[in-house]
């Protein structure tokens, strides 16, 4: 039995993409409510609590994010909605690249229709009705866990949705809106005091989270992930790289099984040993069988890698971040913090 806190709100299933526009073609979402509805169910059986989300103020968002992108989420849908177009979802179709202006500041569009463009890094990311209403809730179930964690209770898990993990400073993108997991750093670290560790094992790079504490030493990032350079999402970001004293890429070949996994889970662990506490970006996306990559990761791994995480005895927040198979998210979610509890 699973005796942690999980924290929990409605207006995460709010946000419904129904869809994403990959490689130009419509595809149906895997970003669903369906998969945090899955984690709940498993977490109550397991016998986790369920906490209610409280109310947050934006000090935390906005000391991650540009004022712009979150007053664009904000109102996107709004806007669109009342320009009658011809999408019944928020999606760009002509980007602000910084190149495209010399580097010099953006004019803002006065099309609705070019707005996205400013703040959207792809296209699969849609906005809709109810989209702002869950990414700001879950940046309140994410500074929830935080205050939990900063009470005492040495481990709380952030049952977030959408994810947060590819969303920089101003841009978002990756099926996330808000950096859940940089907002719970963000506040662990005025709570609690750091260094704060952020270890991404989402199968996907971390790459919102890396640039946004790149080269500050006050929050440190590692990322367990499928090698961008085999041609995987975020694509551009995400190699060994760009690795420094603050900032840890450990990019797996396609393929990879529980003993190469959890090897750099453990290497991510021992970079962490510093730090006063930790954010584990939880994707369960690594797990074999999930559409979503194609890292071979099994429940006894996810369930190793908990503990390891959790031997470091760190007063930790576990954010949710990826994971796409709705009949094995929430076992996995529960394997995992089964190990970390241990
Ligand atoms: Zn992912």
């Amino acid at each position: 039995m699973l005796s942690l806190p999980f924290v929990w709100s409605d207006d995460c299933l709010r946000h419904e993409p129904e869809a994403e526009i990959w490689v130009g073609t419509r595809t149906p979402a895997t970003e669903v409510p369906a998969r945090a509805v899955a984690i709940r169910g498993s977490l109550l059986a397991a016998g986790a609590r369920e906490v209610a989300a409280t109310a947050h103020d934006d000090s935390a968002l906005l000391a991650v994010h540009d004022p712009a992108l979150v007053e664009f989420l904000h109102s996107a849908w709004e806007e669109w909605s009342a320009a009658s177009l011809p999408s019944d979802r928020v999606v760009p179709y002509v980007f602000a690249r910084p190149e495209l202006t010399g580097g010099r500041e953006s004019a803002t569009p006065a099309a609705v229709w070019a707005r996205p463009g400013l703040f959207a890094y792809d296209t699969m990311t849609l906005i809709g009705p109810g989209t702002w209403e869950a990414a700001r809730a879950a940046v309140d179930v994410a500074l929830t866990a935080v205050d939990l964690v900063a009470g005492g209770e040495p481990l709380a898990y952030a049952c977030c949705r959408p994810p947060g993990h590819h969303v920089t400073h101003s841009l978002y993108g990756g099926s996330c809106y808000l950096n859940n997991a940089a907002i719970a750093a963000t506040a662990l670290l005025d709570k609690v005091g750091g260094p704060v560790a952020i270890v991404d094992i989402d199968a996907h790079h971390g790459n919102g989270t890396q640039e946004l504490f790149l080269g500050r030493g006050d929050v440190l990032t590692a990322s367990v992930h499928v090698d961008p350079g085999a041609g995987w999402f975020p694509h551009f970001l995400g190699f060994a790289s760009e690795n420094d004293e603050g900032n840890l890429n450990l990019p797996l070949a396609s393929g990879a099984r529980d003993v190469a996994w959890l090897a750099a889970v453990q290497r991510a662990a021992q970079f962490a040993t510093r730090a006063n506490a930790l954010v584990v970006a939880l994707g369960v996306d690594a797990a074999a069988g999930d559409p979503e990559s194609p890292i071979e990761v099994t429940p006894a791994g996810y369930r190793e890698a908990g503990r390891i995480l959790g031997d470091l005895g760190l007063p930790t927040v576990v954010v949710q971040e990826g994971g796409y198979d709705l009949t094995t998210i929430g076992p996995l979610v529960v394997e995992t913090l089964t190990g970390f509890a241990r």
